[in-house]
């Protein structure tokens, strides 16, 4: 038995989804040219003045109230103090004594855990480090001044798998509420974690380390494990624990020691005198609230009562608020769920990912798929007819229904022109023929292949079984 118990607490920083920076009228798009997106504020020039940007505190709020915490009555920026080339102030603001937003939690496979604190920051800008020996490093202060929450959790974690759990909710959560695009590629959602462990059964806590650097949930799971099976193997030796800051080498799977405790920085806080404290009065949160609506947990709970969906579809189907969204329209439509599950998560999913289409852009809109759903049921058409409209929906961009009818892809009930394929098909088979004959069965369904081949995927499926049956069985 496992003697020893791992305590963890994440620090998550997302950026926030505004057009502009936290305390300037500067872009926040990625990905643009160096420099190019910055002015005097986000480059730190002396003698500018930051100006709060609303969007930014009411996306904070909206995040904090969705992961109830209580909003502040009284909240005010700070300054908090290195030195980093990549922050031309020699300073950042963020939030110290006053936080935007404190005390909430999330529950994560029917574990609660704590949130302590939200607060606000401003982002840093990037180094660039030029490959070549002896060559130089350069800043982009693009990302400078961008708008970012912390989300600092109590140590409540107690193992990587929750740590990886805990952040794919919260990355959820943010996406829902177009909070944040959370796209951990391009540092949207960064996550530091805090870790020690301690004999079970034991009050106190370990010493602790933070681990920087995890750039995936993969990572944040593999450093983690990493980390908590290091500390244990050094207290089994009998040798101390250093408090520390540690990186995450993804490269050779290990993390390194960084800084320790007694070089780390003493930020000296205060609180920041160009911009004024703010107030969150309960007439912005009820707005806010009211905004937040209906977060992912409580509509997959719905749409489990509400469509009869199993728990897996459900999960699925509100993993994105666009694919709910979608879901919901075509199940306004239609009476059969289920079916719509199948195929938004079946071939339609697939469609998305395989095209890089998101599904607000599909071209198989909810009416299309209401559409040819109702046409399956009608045995108007076959699920291969669906599936091949489908794809050329999507390579082409004309709604599936449309393909269907140009190109007279309903199915075949006449049963002279399937009993002529039929005919055909058998006189061409004699060795399948004599298999069945022989009580082979699945020597039907390779017929019922060959003639499906032939109608492509025309043919009524019941017409083509009961009548091939009844001609087979003529057959001496
Ligand atoms: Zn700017």
């Amino acid at each position: 038995m496992e003697e020893h118990e791992i305590v963890i607490g994440l620090e998550v920083h997302a950026e926030l989804l505004t057009e502009s920076k936290m305390f300037c009228g500067c872009s926040t798009k990625f990905g643009s040219a160096p420099n190019t997106q910055i002015c005097p504020v986000c480059a730190g020039l002396p003698g500018t003045l930051p100006v709060i940007n609303g969007k930014a505190v009411e996306l904070a709020l909206k995040a904090a109230i969705a992961l109830k915490c209580r909003p502040a009555s009284f909240s005010r920026f700070a300054r908090k103090h290195y030195f980093y080339p990549d922050l031309p102030k020699n300073f950042q603001i963020s939030q110290f004594e006053e936080p935007l937003a404190e005390g909430g939690y999330l529950s994560i496979e029917g574990r609660t855990i704590r949130i302590k604190r939200i607060h606000m920051e401003e982002d840093a800008g990037k180094l660039l480090h030029s490959e070549d020996e002896g060559s130089f490093s350069s800043v982009d202060l693009n990302r400078s001044c961008v708008p970012l929450i912390e989300i600092v959790t109590e140590p409540d974690i107690r193992s990587s798998f929750e740590a990886e759990k805990f952040l794919a909710s919260i990355k959820r959560i943010l996406e829902y509420l177009e909070v944040s695009d959370c796209n951990m590629e391009e540092g949207s959602l960064r996550c530091d974690a805090n870790i020690s462990v301690r004999k079970k059964g034991d009050e106190a806590f370990g010493v602790k380390t933070e681990i920087k650097n995890m750039n995936s949930f993969k990572a944040v799971r593999k450093a983690l494990d990493y980390e908590a099976r290091r500390q244990i193997s050094q207290l089994k030796k009998g040798e101390k624990l250093r408090q520390e800051t540690r990186l995450w080498n993804d490269g050779l799977q290990i993390t390194e020691g960084m800084r320790s405790k007694e070089e780390a920085h003493d930020y000296r806080y205060f609180p920041e005198p160009d911009l004024v404290p703010f107030t969150v009065d309960s007439s912005w949160t009820e707005r806010i609230t009211a905004m937040v609506g209906e977060l992912p947990v409580q509509r997959k709970e719905r749409f489990i009562k509400d469509y009869s969906l199993s728990d897996y579809d459900a999960e699925v189907l509100t993993a994105g608020k666009d694919t709910a969204d979608y879901f919901e329209k075509c199940a306004a439509g239609y009476p059969n769920p289920k079916l719509l599950a199948n195929w938004i998560m079946g071939d339609i999913a697939a469609l998305l990912k395989s095209h890089k289409t998101d599904i607000c852009d599909s071209p198989v809109g909810p009416e299309s798929l209401v559409r040819i759903a109702s046409m399956i049921e009608e045995g108007k058409i076959t699920g291969s007819i669906v599936k091949k409209a489908l794809q050329e929906s999507f390579d082409t961009g004309i709604a599936p229904e449309k393909i269907i009818a140009e190109k007279n892809l309903a199915q075949i009930h006449n049963e002279d022109r399937i009993n002529a394929v039929i005919k055909e098909t058998v006189e061409e088979n004699p060795k399948a023929v004599q298999d069945y004959k022989n009580g082979k069965e699945q020597a039907v369904s390779f017929l019922i292949g060959q003639i499906m081949r032939k109608t492509s995927g025309q043919a009524n499926p019941a017409i083509l079984k009961k009548n091939l049956l009844e001609y087979l069985k003529e057959i001496k």
